[in-house]
Parts: C-alpha cells; structure tokens; sequence
C-alpha cells in the first residue's frame, strides 16, 4: 500500500482504503454520478458510491475517517518508490507542511 494524491481533489490518499484509487478495476463501478473521473487515480472521498450493474452501494463517497484528509496543491506530489507522498520540488515527505485550505465538497 502506498499514499497517492487524488487527482480530483488533491488530497493524500492510501490505495488500502481507496480501493487502489478505484484505477485499474474501473469497471466494478458506476461512473454516471461523474464520468471524468473514471480512470483518474482519486479518493475514497470522490470515489464512486454504487457498484456497476446495479449492484448497490459501495463504501464510498465519503471520506473514511482512518486518518484527517489532509488537501495538497494539485500536480505537486507523487508517490516514490517507498510509498510515500514526495514534494516535486523539494523531495520531502512531510507532506502535511504543504497542506492547503479546499473548497471541494465531498
Ligand atoms: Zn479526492
């Protein structure tokens, strides 16, 4: 498992708890709610709230509360080759130094 930046609304993110970022197994789930983001790499948070095929609702759609959810600039971060959120510029992982104010809704 590894932390990772949404790509929709920027916050850190681990794949345990987002489905691996809901990438990969797009098809498991319902992206009517917001096509653009099926194939992005997001959180739990932007993450899909039904199962495709009518198969109910997932456990998404909201934050999961394991950890605060913390929102970084968007582009500024990847995730290194330990698993880590890693500054572009200047290589930290201190992630929670770069932490910005959202207005993104749930
Ligand atoms: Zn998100």
């Amino acid at each position: 498992m590894s932390l990772f930046q949404c790509e929709v609304c920027g916050c850190c993110e681990n794949t345990a708890l987002s489905c691996q970022g809901f990438k990969y197994i797009e098809e498991c789930f319902d992206w009517s709610y917001a096509p653009e983001r099926e194939g992005l790499k997001i959180c739990s948070a932007c993450g899909p709230t039904e199962y495709a095929g009518g198969e109910g609702p997932t456990e998404y759609g909201q934050w999961h509360g394991e950890f605060d959810r913390v929102f970084l600039p968007m582009g500024e971060f990847h995730t290194n080759r330990v698993g880590n959120l890693e500054h572009n510029q200047s290589g930290g992982e201190d992630f929670r130094l770069y932490a910005i104010q959202s207005e993104v809704k749930p």
